[in-house]
């Protein structure tokens, strides 16, 4: 868990690497099930996604049950992206409790509201070769210009400051709630995101139990 902007689908790629068990994101989940052709979930998550809709609760809770059911998640998952709602946590439980599966942790990383605007809103991207910059911490050779392709750079709609604040209250709102559940349950566990991506990912891992 953790706010949009801290991290953690890089970190979830490196402890993925390191635990040899899939990051299983809803991003990834729901563009795989699209690109099934044929198949009736992915046609029921096509005609949600193609007009605009957020995919309902309960169908993404069948699209996690397939993807835990599947071979490679035996050992272990990550799970990036749900539940960012408590009725959210309901789904996922009787997904976890069909599969005869439990949750062993859940981390969650936290970064100051100002740091995520700060990372986001400096985000700077090129619209041709989709490279991605950020105007402090990976500056293009020429302000404004793509270093591989050299078309212009843009801010997306999605990286400006008032977008990211009110995804940033989103968050307090709907999914802080669900942090306070698992800390209830004793599963939560808080890991300062700010600083390098290695010094991060020590930090989780040794909130995994894995040093
Ligand atoms: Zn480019």
């Amino acid at each position: 868990m953790g706010p949009p902007g801290v991290g953690k689908g890089t970190q979830a790629a490196q402890i993925q690497a390191l635990l040899g068990v899939p990051h299983v994101s809803t991003g990834n989940i729901l563009r795989g099930a699209m690109q099934q052709n044929g198949s009736p979930l992915g046609d029921k998550v096509r005609s949600f996604v193609e007009s605009g809709k957020l995919v309902p609760d309960a169908l993404m809770g069948d699209l996690i049950a397939e993807r835990l059911g599947r071979q490679d998640a035996e050992e272990g998952f990550i799970l990036d992206g749900f539940p960012r709602t408590l009725e959210q946590i309901d789904i996922l439980e009787g997904v976890l409790s069909r599969l005869g599966l439990e949750l062993d942790r859940v981390l969650m990383l936290n970064v100051p509201e100002a740091e995520i605007v700060r990372r986001l809103s400096g985000r700077r991207t090129c619209p041709k070769c989709s490279s991605v910059f950020h105007i402090d911490s990976r500056p293009p050779a020429v302000a404004g210009v793509c270093d591989v392709c050299g078309a212009g750079l843009v801010q997306r709609p999605d990286d400006t400051e008032q977008v990211i604040r009110e995804r940033m209250k989103v968050y307090t709102n709907q999914t802080l709630p669900v942090a306070e559940a698992y800390r209830s349950r004793g599963l939560l566990i808080e890991i300062d995101g700010l600083g390098e991506v290695d010094a991060v990912r020590a930090r989780l891992t040794s909130g995994l139990g894995r040093v």
